[in-house]
């Protein structure tokens, strides 16, 4: 036996006799943190509980770091495992099933882990409960999560003597000369996998399983097909049952659903999945977008340009998205032995409008902004309504300055974000800057002054406006730091909206040029900036947040008419026309109904005011108007009327009191 030294993260050291478990470890350090812990750091490296110290180097004491409840870390732990447990019971069930891949999830709002599988005969949602069901039989059998490490030749036998092809693939791929596996011990699964993971089933208490989705083994269209079973997991019942209750919130305000109901968009398998019709009412949502964007563009000093859809192979060359970004863009077409391809971002048009002439450093800053149409070759699998697309408009801009003016413009694209945020309705953000950090990988592009340089810009345009920000090491683009601003909606979600990045890459690649105040040619900075993001995702998101009850401003309809009998009908006729050239989308109900299913109708609707007309309106020439919230407001004229719902319109008010 040898005598080592441990330490609870900077705590004191305690001799303890070896070789010894960190699960024994923490026991002997801290018995409340033991009982706790789901996993633990030793000396920084991620291990299982049941891990053995049994020696230390150079009389340094073992520092043990464990991986507790109500981290992320722990959360990560506690997901992953349950992923395995899921494996574990569809093999159970489904023998001869293969199996995938299965991750913890932490980002995706909707879920939180996965695994993909092959079962002998497909899977439905009806197997999801029986599934859940088994994964509840093995848990309660508190069942070890055991670690092996074991040669790769042992580790392709094994797997091959399972039959299970694509784990083969990914120990011969990924493996290197010792693999380490995973058993549940008691149950029939094994996965090639780094672990750690919880130390057996019994700490598996609060999980689900949500829904099945179609995958593609390795996420290519060209390998298998594969079911992906969704779940998601949390340390307590209280938590999960809080999380599925707003998933069940979230399901209300379905985007796709409101989408259909209020008849805002369409997406139409026979025109292509992922392209987005949008509907008349939609296009009144858009117009009010566009119209509040080029309003605001033309007072910030941006110049609105439109390029086409479509340029030369060469120049995708040239910006380098054929090397760095080809999986995203639809595959050549050609004419006259020409080769063009769809543009997947704006950028190398609005670089074409700057190259066409001359510029001196009295020129700049330059803002090119466009409401410019992309299409990306997303996979059918991972679209989503209005929030994964192949085809959408993004509110770009690019900006071409000196370094001098740098700072100002950034500041000046961050607070154009806050007021279009706020404008439709957001004032809880999250700000993310996301630089190089101390990466090694060699896939940034740029010199470390330029990244040094733009940081500081970055830092200190949000630094200038007081604003918090998360720095996120290792996230930034390749060709340069970004600030990302997220919108906290209505129930909480948080969403990815506006993005300002800048750019090392495209100025030096097309040779971009100014001449400065010395009479020489420089190389002018470039920032990317989008405020929305894409306006079908926006779109989606602000029917989410308001579930389809927009303000007056955004309603597709404003107002509706509803004449309660025949006879009134050509007074209802006359007030529709007269609120339509002030200005207003109404829509007038002669439909041959009782007045209580034309008020539920447009209830339905979410139109913000229903103007109810009986003869009594007639007679002294008003109207009785009801609020979509508030019921009965009182009769008026219709001038009146008029004024106060065209006050709301010009504030672009959120509310309608
Ligand atoms: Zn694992
Ligand atoms: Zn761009």
């Amino acid at each position: 036996m040898s005598e080592i030294n441990i330490q609870l993260n900077d705590g004191p050291a305690a001799q303890v006799g070896g070789p010894i478990t960190v699960a024994e470890a923490l026991k002997k350090l801290d018995r409340d943190t033991a009982k706790q812990a789901l996993a633990a750091r030793v000396n920084g490296r991620e291990v299982d509980l049941a891990f053995t110290l049994d020696e230390q180097q150079n009389g340094e004491p073992v520092k043990i770091e464990p991986v507790l409840p109500e981290t992320l870390e722990g959360l990560d732990v506690l997901r992953h495992s349950t992923a395995h447990l899921l494996a574990a019971a569809v093999l159970d069930l489904f023998p001869g099933t293969k199996l995938g891949i299965g991750p913890a999830l932490l980002e995706d709002p909707r879920y939180g882990y996965f695994y993909d599988v092959i079962t002998p005969v497909a899977l439905t949602e009806a197997d999801l409960p029986v599934i859940e069901k088994r994964m509840r039989q093995i848990a309660s059998r508190n069942l070890s999560y055991r670690r092996e490490e074991i040669s790769k030749a042992e580790a392709m036998r094994v797997f091959q003597e399972r039959d299970e092809p694509l784990k083969c693939q990914l120990v011969d791929s990924k493996g290197g000369e010792i693999v380490s596996v995973y058993y549940i011990d008691g149950s029939p699964f094994i996965d090639f996998c780094m672990g750690p993971h919880v130390p057996n089933t019994n700490k598996l208490k609060a999980f689900k399983l949500l829904s099945l989705a179609g995958a593609y083994w390795m996420g290519d269209a060209a390998q298998p097909q594969m079911q992906r079973i969704y779940g998601t997991a949390f340390f307590t019942q209280d938590q999960l049952d809080a999380w599925m209750k707003q998933r069940e919130e979230a399901e209300k305000r379905d985007h796709r659903r409101i989408g259909k109901e209020l008849d805002l968009f369409s997406i139409q398998e026979q025109y292509g999945q992922g392209l987005i019709f949008w509907h008349p009412k939609g296009g009144a949502i858009r117009r009010e977008m566009e119209d509040y964007l080029r309003e605001e563009l033309g007072k910030r000093g941006y110049g609105l340009v439109f390029t086409p859809h479509i340029a030369k192979r060469e120049l995708w060359q040239t910006s380098g998205h054929e090397e760095n970004y080809a999986d995203a863009m639809f595959a050549p077409t050609e004419l006259e032995e020409t080769q063009f391809r769809l543009k997947p971002m704006n950028c190398p048009f609005h670089i074409g409008i700057y190259k066409s002439a001359q510029h001196s450093y009295r020129d700049l800053p330059l803002r090119y902004a466009e409401l410019g149409t992309c299409y990306r070759a997303e996979l059918s699998g991972t679209l989503h309504g209005l929030m994964r697309v192949r085809g959408f408009t993004q509110d770009d801009a690019h900006i071409f300055c000196t370094p001098e003016t740098v700072r100002s413009e950034i500041g000046d694209c961050i607070r154009f974000a806050f007021d279009l945020l706020g404008a439709f309705g957001f004032d809880k953000f999250k700000i993310e800057l996301s630089v190089k950090g101390s990466d090694t990988t060699g896939k940034y592009l740029g010199s470390d002054d330029q990244w040094v340089h733009a940081e500081s810009a970055l830092v200190a345009a949000l630094d200038a406006q007081q604003l918090a920000y998360d720095r996120i090491e290792g996230e930034a683009a390749f060709y340069g730091p970004k600030i990302d601003i997220k919108v906290e909606d209505a129930i909480g979600r948080l969403w990815q909206l506006t993005t300002v990045q800048f750019d090392f890459n495209l100025p030096e690649r097309f040779e971009l040029e100014y001449i400065g105040e010395d009479n020489k040619p420089h190389r002018p900075l470039m920032i990317h900036r989008a405020l929305f993001g894409s306006m079908e995702r926006f779109f989606g998101v602000l029917i989410e947040h308001y579930a389809g009850a927009f303000p007056m401003w955004l309603a597709p309809v404003q107002i509706a008419v509803l004449p309660i009998t025949d006879r009134v009908n050509d007074y209802a006729a006359r007030v529709g026309t007269e609120l339509r050239n002030a200005g207003f989308r109404v829509e007038t109900n002669f439909k041959g109904e009782k007045i209580g299913a034309k008020i539920r109708d447009a209830q339905m609707q979410k139109v913000p005011f229903m103007l109810v007309l009986g003869d009594r309106e007639v007679e002294q020439e008003m109207v009785a108007v009801r609020e979509r919230t508030q019921g009965d407001i009182g009769v008026m004229s219709i001038s009146d009327f008029v004024e106060m719902a065209r006050k709301l319109v010009n504030l672009r008010a959120l509310t309608n009191t």
